[in-house]
């Protein structure tokens, strides 16, 4: 048995039947971590140490007879956006190269509370801005399928981490589709819940009313457990909601039988080929599963793209105003006067990407465009939650693809910021309706490297049940389980 493989099921089976011990579980991802991450880069920092510890820790519950909690013993990749006490965090910015934590993300502390051992920190778009991990301050990292290629970002690190099982289980950041997007390009599952279901305590701001945290995983099951052990009111973030939390993992296997399916037309323009073919397959799966398939419109789809990249931009400048040299992290050695260190510190430790958005944000908001751009955005996304609310009085879920086409290769969009934002078109809508959505793996292309191509599933507010039910039943019948 390759430990490597297991689910984190898997893993509790094998720890409860004395077949491995949490230590061996631990040392068996670190070894395959060692082995792999000089080509696939998806860690930024190992842990080593400390997760062994931890691993011990849960070897000793299990000894003295303890009643093991939900991840025990599991390990998980943290996207090094959220903060860690005593483990360096850096944004995959040269702003917090050697920046450490005095605290833990909520995220984080409520996964170690149930036993779960963190291997490390992954990497990401510097700030989490980007869709293909390629603006790293570090390094980009590679898709674990093709190494030619992205693995989408913003959290390619944590993707292709689970991907290529260094970790069955990672945290991700998803404020426009950093979670579906790279769960797609990388073959695995990835989800947000609804706003507010997560708590965001710790997560670094990049654009406070969009920044979800979520699970990435290699099977819906285990993202259903990691969102339970996540998920739910956190007095240190004022937006989590305080909304029950179901035990989505146990109510996974409701009927999906005579729900409606709603495929909205905006969506399947400009698809690659083969991404529509994969999609429509899955659609034709759906309604074979009893679902009744219905066309909808969600006719403000096309403002999406501007109306996300105004709102983002604008939080984002406010969001990154912290970084002055003064705070946290890195400082320019040489300067003169206060104003000049903010500059010199902000020029060396901003990568262009991030210059870019704050540029954008601060524009977009000052007096004379605040009404003709931040205002009217606002407009526009209060219509396209308006779309989806409408949509949902006639359909229980929405699906669609997840990104236009398959992972691309590195550098292919680097010079074109334009052609980069434009790719976030089918995941930016549900991130400003504050919806919940996954990716699920639907297919590969027909030609090798066999690219793995992802289909999202959308609900309601707070109707995650549902929708992974959804997701479950269609992974189950296309046989897209990826993990023992
Ligand atoms: N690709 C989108 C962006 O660059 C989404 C990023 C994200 O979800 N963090 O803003």
């Amino acid at each position: 048995m390759d430990l490597t493989d297991l689910t984190a099921e898997g893993i509790r089976q094998a720890l409860v039947s004395r077949q491995s011990s949490a230590e061996e579980v631990c040392q068996a991802h670190l070894k395959r971590i060692e082995e792999k991450n000089g080509e696939i880069g998806a860690f930024l920092t190992v842990c080593t140490e400390r997760a062994l510890e931890q691993a011990q820790n849960v070897d000793r519950a299990i000894a003295e007879g303890r009643a093991l909690p939900p991840l025990a013993g599991v390990p998980v990749a943290v996207k090094d956006v959220l903060v860690t006490r005593g483990v360096r965090t850096t944004c995959a910015s040269r702003i917090l190269e050697n920046y450490v934590p005095p605290y833990h993300a909520t995220a984080v502390e409520r996964l170690e509370a149930a036993g779960a051992v963190v291997l490390g920190k992954t990497n990401c778009d510097e700030f989490a801005m980007g869709s293909s991990t390629e603006n790293s301050a570090f390094l980009p990292t590679r898709n674990p399928i093709d190494a030619e290629r992205v693995p989408g970002g913003s959290s390619g690190g944590s993707a292709a981490a689970v991907g290529a099982h260094l970790a069955p289980i990672a945290l991700g950041s998803d404020t426009g589709g950093s979670i579906r997007q790279p769960a797609a390009f990388c073959g695995v599952v990835g989800m947000m819940g609804t706003y507010g279901r997560v708590s965001r305590y710790g997560l670094v701001a990049f654009a406070s009313s969009l920044d979800h945290v979520g699970p990435f995983a290699r099977s819906v099951t285990d993202a259903a457990r990691v969102l339970k052990v996540i998920a739910g009111r956190d007095s240190a973030d004022s937006t989590s909601a305080d909304v029950p939390v179901p035990d989505y993992e146990a109510l996974l296997a409701g009927e999906i039988s005579g729900l409606k399916v709603g495929v909205p037309r905006e969506y399947f323009e400009g698809l690659s080929a083969e991404t529509g073919d994969n999609i429509e397959r899955g659609i034709r799966m759906l309604g074979e599963l009893g679902c009744r398939i219905e066309s909808i419109t969600l006719p403000h789809t096309a403002y999406s793209i501007a109306c996300y990249y105004i709102i983002a931009t604008a939080e984002a400048s406010s969001n990154l105003a912290r970084y002055d040299g003064v705070r946290y992290g890195f400082r320019a050695s040489s300067y003169e006067g206060l104003r000049d260190m903010y500059k010199k510190t902000r020029d060396a430790g901003f990568g262009a990407e991030v210059k870019r958005r704050i540029m954008l944000g601060t524009y977009v908001l000052s007096s004379g465009y605040y009404d003709a751009y931040y205002r009217k955005a606002q407009q526009v996304r209060a219509l396209i939650a308006r779309d989806f609310l409408n949509a949902f009085e006639k359909v229980d879920v929405i699906v669609t693809p997840v990104s236009p086409m398959p992972a691309f290769k590195l550098g292919e969009r680097l010079d074109d910021p334009l052609q980069m934002y434009l790719a976030d078109i089918y995941t930016v809508n549900a991130s400003l309706a504050g919806i919940p959505g996954v990716s699920v793996p639907c297919g590969r292309t027909r030609t090798a490297p066999h690219l793995p191509i992802g289909m999202q599933i959308l609900a309601p507010h707070f109707g995650e049940v549902r929708m992974l039910q959804v997701a479950r039943a269609f992974e189950k019948a296309g046989g897209f389980e990826l993990a023992g």
